[in-house]
């Protein structure tokens, strides 16, 4: 049986990629560090006899991988299997073992990038290796892609191949990836498995406020830290409205039905409440969400500057770009200058035979397994991909202890997933792609 081989494996692939420090700070003139994983991941396909496509996108070391896999029936849509290469930084000082050790210690794979997501890269890897070895045919081509650059938006990994190398991705019509396939138990032995079918657009916005420079010891009027302030505290203080979407009212209503608590959708909120450590990360697609994360002005104690600056990440649900765009405009008030990278939503409809797959591969290594669809407040590589027409679901699969703080984890101190939920995770995925 090559699941077994593919099971033995997972956790070394696993440990081995997070050993590989791919740290994005989102700067691409300085960075590059996603090419020895893609060496890395092209070796270990060569190994058993893929071709692979080595291709950087965009600057130097931007390493991505591509390579097929030919299905039984050529004239059906292919599936696309991707992952990312990349982590966010990590810092050392603040972790129980070194973040970019692989350290197995306790049940656990340790580092960075353990959910995010070189945990799927591993189990990609080790299932596309045992069906190359064992002469597996899917039902349809597979395409495995493993890409640079998604923890700062794609821009020198998937969105730079969607645009110069589409060829890569020709055929396929659906795709899975992060974030989503992760189980959270609601009682003994139910679980509900999250497939993300939708996430939020982004508005990563620069703002700045001018003023008049001056003498820090006289009277001002006129202070362009203090105008900058004033409407981050204007901004912090809104609350977009309430809307609930399709996927979050179907997440809603299926927990409803698995835990015999009603739900009100007059007051989903209440519900959110109920969802424990997940209510952070659901309780964020309620709404829109704008957050400041950077704020910079000034250079010496004494002088009134006559710029300051600040970034703000702006979430906003499917639907609602223009209306956020006009809110924040009407918050910011017309004094604060605004510009903007922007970055779309993604949706699908939680159905048809993906799905169905989906549900019987989880079901088949989990009997208490009840899969629901949910949004992701953030956003992946889906968003790049959405413009070569794939629809993409959110399918990483992991059985989770209940115990453990999953969502967490992502971007967290002491990133790590469980050695067993790994092999849990490549059954299933097997048992999938053997049958998408
Ligand atoms: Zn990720």
């Amino acid at each position: 049986m090559s699941v077994e081989q593919a099971v033995a494996e997972v956790v070394t692939l696993a440990s081995e990629l997070i050993a590989i420090d791919t740290t994005n700070v989102g700067d691409p003139t300085t960075l590059g560090r996603e090419r020895a994983a893609a060496e890395y991941v092209a070796a270990k396909l060569s190994e058993v006899g893929y071709e692979t496509t080595y291709v950087e996108s965009g600057a130097r070391g931007r390493g991505n991988v591509v390579a097929r896999l030919p299905g039984a029936d050529p004239t059906r849509g292919a599936l696309l299997v991707h992952g990312h290469l990349d982590v966010v930084p990590a810092d050392p000082a603040e972790w129980s073992v070194h973040p970019f050790s692989g350290e197995v210690r306790d049940g656990y794979v340790w580092g960075r990038g353990a959910v995010d997501m070189k945990d799927m890269v591993a189990m990609t890897l080790a299932v596309a290796r045992s069906f190359r070895r064992d002469g597996v045919v899917p039902p349809r081509d597979l395409i495995f892609a493993f890409l640079a650059d998604e923890e700062a938006g794609g821009f020198y990994g998937a969105r730079w191949l969607v645009d110069n190398r589409p060829e890569l991705f020709e055929g396929a019509t659906e795709a899975i990836s992060e974030v989503g396939g992760f189980s959270v138990t609601l009682a003994d032995d139910v679980r509900a498995y999250l497939v993300q079918t939708a996430e939020k657009g982004g508005l990563w916005l620069r703002l700045l406020a001018r003023g008049t420079a001056g003498h820090g010891a006289m009277l001002h009027e006129d202070n362009a830290v203090a105008k900058l302030a004033a409407a981050i505290t204007r901004l912090e203080r809104h609350r977009f409205p309430l809307v609930l979407t399709d996927p979050v009212r179907e997440l809603l209503t299926g927990v409803a039905e698995l835990t015999g608590v009603p739900f009100d959708p007059d007051d989903p909120e209440a519900a959110v409440a109920r969802l424990g450590n997940l209510s952070r990360m659901v309780g964020a697609t309620l709404r829109d969400t704008a957050n400041v994360t950077m704020f910079e002005a000034g250079y010496k104690a004494n002088v009134v500057p006559s710029v300051a600056r600040a970034t703000v990440d702006g979430r906003m649900l499917p639907g609602r770009e223009k209306d956020f765009e006009a809110e924040l405009a009407e918050i910011l008030g017309p004094e604060i200058v605004r510009e903007w990278d922007s970055l779309p939503s993604v949706q699908t409809t939680f159905d048809g035979a993906l799905v169905e797959a989906m549900a019987a591969a989880v079901t088949a290594e989990d009997p208490g397994a009840h899969l629901l669809p949910y949004m992701l407040s953030a956003g992946t590589d889906a968003k790049s991909f959405q413009r070569l027409g794939v629809r993409h679901f959110g399918f990483s699969p992991l059985k989770l202890p209940p115990e453990l703080d999953f969502t967490a984890l992502f971007h967290g101190v002491d990133e790590r997933v469980p050695v067993d939920a790994l092999e849990f995770g490549t059954r299933v995925l097997d048992r999938f792609l053997r049958a998408c």
